[in-house]
């Protein structure tokens, strides 16, 4: 068992590796306690600086519409809780309410398009919000499900600087599908 302080700097914690840009944790491990944008420690880790996201899984990646319906429906949930240094935090909502803003000009110039019957406008109106949800999305949820097993999470959209100080897992505790999706790439 290993017990964190808040007065010595963590250690690299046992249970999470990087392997190429994933971050793979094992079931039920709490991920350091490093902002997961810039990989600063933060100190005291207080309820300012944890966050939670739901990292979704899909069985598989479908170019086709109805298998993406399946993997979306069979799609699973994961909570899990990250760190972020209240600077990385404070930018992250600068993203949601640019987001946010994008959608309400978007809405304004459809209404005015609409209203004034110029289709410039209309699509301008249809472009902005869509835009913006993408943007809101990728602010809201910063770790993605890449692949899950019976004893770790591999997620994606962990930074360079946070992914740098984990070690690497070593290579034969790589499952074998992921191996096979990175000769296909
Ligand atoms: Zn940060």
């Amino acid at each position: 068992m290993t017990e964190t302080t808040n007065t010595e700097p963590a250690p690299s914690p046992a249970g999470v590796w990087r392997w190429g840009n994933h971050l793979i944790a094992l079931h039920g491990r709490p991920l350091p306690s490093w902002c997961l944008k810039c990989g600063d420690e933060i100190a005291e880790l207080d309820g300012n600086h944890r966050h939670k996201c739901a990292v979704t899984f899909r069985p598989f990646t479908s170019y086709s519409a109805v298998g993406t319906v399946i993997s979306s429906v069979a799609a699973k949930d994961m909570p899990v809780d990250y760190a972020m240094c209240s600077h990385c935090a404070a930018q992250e909502r600068g993203k949601t309410r640019g987001a946010t803003a994008t959608i309400v000009v978007g809405l304004g110039l459809l209404g005015a398009g609409i209203y004034f019957g110029e289709s410039i406008l209309i699509g301008a109106g249809i472009i902005f919000p869509i835009g913006g949800l993408f943007m809101g999305m990728k602010a809201v949820e910063p770790l993605h499900g890449s692949f899950y097993d019976q004893h770790a999470l591999w997620m994606t959209g962990a930074s360079r600087p946070f992914l740098d100080r984990l070690p690497e897992l070593p290579q034969e505790l790589v499952p074998q599908e992921m191996l096979n999706r990175d000769a296909v790439l």
